[in-house]
């Protein structure tokens, strides 16, 4: 089984870097295919946890090595942060390879990241502000700055330049808005940070020379891990290697399949791990999905199982719903069946992981969607791509049995309760894909494996 893509089936946060670095130890090779720092995927190995927001959740098998594909967008100054701080907790850190042909995030996609949403206003996505959109939209204008241009100077000064006049008008045209509005509202003064920072255009982060400066040394310090990472993935394969592919985000958030425009700026479903990678359909053996067994959304957008009651409470507590790269807290509600079917199909898995199944212990009965009721009262047992039908579609549910015991040290399927096991077999019917495995914990070791 050498290529296995591992995708979030819901809207992130599912706990795929703990099913990674699992998956990890049967893997020659770990990559991740799309998405940048706005990830954030949390290990607990042997009580110590570890954070990550662009490395691949491989890296803690240090005799393996652990790419960023071409499909990834890299902010250099975090990935300098990241490595620096893993070698500092003694993880080495010498198999990580970035592929050149992956796209950086410049200090002005940041600063665009930020005036747009302070422009959209109520209507803002919830992106986490980390440059990723600006940095997707100027590679398909072919204004994008890549990993391999960090090694010439020359051509990297070129490029910016190239890249860094139409962004200051737009942040100088952003800035002039911002300041007609705040004067119409009739605000003054008290302004913080990142906003600061655009209303006093020129900023000295989009200064040319101090940019190329900065980008040579964070050339230099990268270039041994820079590499043809295609060609890697390509080796590892035809010698019979299993290579895991690691998804960010998830494939409600797809940027063409999700629910459009509150979704990523990448495509996180499994189709998207060839061309993140540069591999070939027929590489890939196997689709895990990983989904919670009830359902989290960070962010503006449709999310019609959401609970705003004391069971949503309970899951935001007893889960730790509180964002990685933001710390925001996620809204919680049941598992929508509707939705996770969708993504079963889209994604074509192989099979399932339902994580954090300790923190429905307590909450009886369980619910979970079976299909939607539009507001004109039709049923829907599709997820509708409409989007104006998701807002308003209702949730119908299946009523479970709950359970009580505390589950966070099961590690066979009959140490679960049988309720435990009904909701699971429920879901694995109803979406008809395998569960493999089942997370009890954020512990490596707080899983169940299940029989297929
Ligand atoms: P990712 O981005 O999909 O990797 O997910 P995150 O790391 O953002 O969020 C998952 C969180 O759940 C992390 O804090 C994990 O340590 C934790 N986690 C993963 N699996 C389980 C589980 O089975 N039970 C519990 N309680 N926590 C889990």
């Amino acid at each position: 089984m050498p290529g296995i893509v591992i995708v979030g089936a819901q809207w992130g946060d599912e706990g795929k870097g703990k099913i990674t670095d699992l998956l990890a130890e049967r893997a020659g090779m770990i990559v991740r295919f799309q998405g940048g720092n706005n990830a954030g995927h949390t290990i607990v190995r042997d009580g110590e946890e570890f954070k990550f927001h662009l490395i691949p959740s491989g890296i803690l098998h240090s005799d393996k090595p652990c790419v960023i594909g071409n499909g990834v967008v890299v902010d250099p100054r975090i990935l300098l942060s990241e490595l620096d701080g893993l070698r500092r907790r003694g993880v080495d850190t010498g198999n990580l390879r970035i592929s050149a042909n992956a796209h950086l995030i410049m200090p002005y996609h940041v600063l665009l990241d930020t005036a747009g949403e302070m422009k959209l206003g109520k209507l803002s996505i919830g992106t986490t502000r980390r440059g990723i959109g600006p940095c997707y939209a100027d590679k398909a204008l072919r204004l994008g700055i890549r990993v391999q241009d960090l090694l010439d100077e020359k051509i990297l000064r070129t490029k910016i330049r190239a890249a860094l006049e139409p962004k200051q008008q737009a942040l100088r045209e952003l800035s002039v808005q911002r300041r007609k509005l705040r004067k119409e509202a009739g605000e003054e003064g008290d302004k913080e940070g990142l906003e600061q920072a655009i209303e006093d255009a020129p900023d000295p982060r989009l200064d040319l020379h101090t940019m190329t400066e900065e980008h040579v040394s964070y050339g230099h310090r990268l270039e041994p891990h820079i590499a043809d990472t295609a060609r890697l993935c390509w080796e590892m394969l035809d010698g019979g290697q299993t290579v895991l592919f690691e998804g960010a985000q998830a494939t409600l958030l797809d940027l063409d399949h999700g629910t459009y425009p509150f979704v990523t700026s990448s495509n996180p479903i499994a189709g998207a791990a060839c061309v993140g990678a540069g591999v070939g359909p027929t590489d890939i053996d196997e689709v895990w999905g990983v989904a919670k067994a009830y359902a989290t959304r960070v962010g503006a957008g449709p999310f019609p199982t959401e609970l705003e009651d004391a069971v949503g409470r309970h899951m935001l507590e007893r889960g730790h719903e509180y964002g990685t790269t933001t710390g925001r807290e996620r809204r919680c509600g049941w598992m929508d069946l509707v939705a996770l079917r969708y993504a079963v199909r889209l994604n074509r898995m192989s099979a399932l992981t339902i994580t954090k199944l300790d923190v429905l212990s307590g909450i009886g009965p369980l619910k979970v969607a079976v299909r939607y009721r539009s507001r004109e009262g039709a049923i829907l047992d599709t997820f509708p791509y409409h989007q104006s039908i998701l807002h308003s579609a209702a949730p119908e549910y299946e009523e479970l049995p709950g359970f009580d015991a505390d589950i966070s040290d099961c590690r066979s399927e009959s140490d679960l309760p049988p309720q435990a096991r009904a909701y699971l077999d429920f879901i694995a019917n109803f979406v008809d894909v395998p569960i493999r495995l089942v997370g009890v914990g954020p512990g490596r070791e707080q899983v169940v494996w299940l029989k297929d």
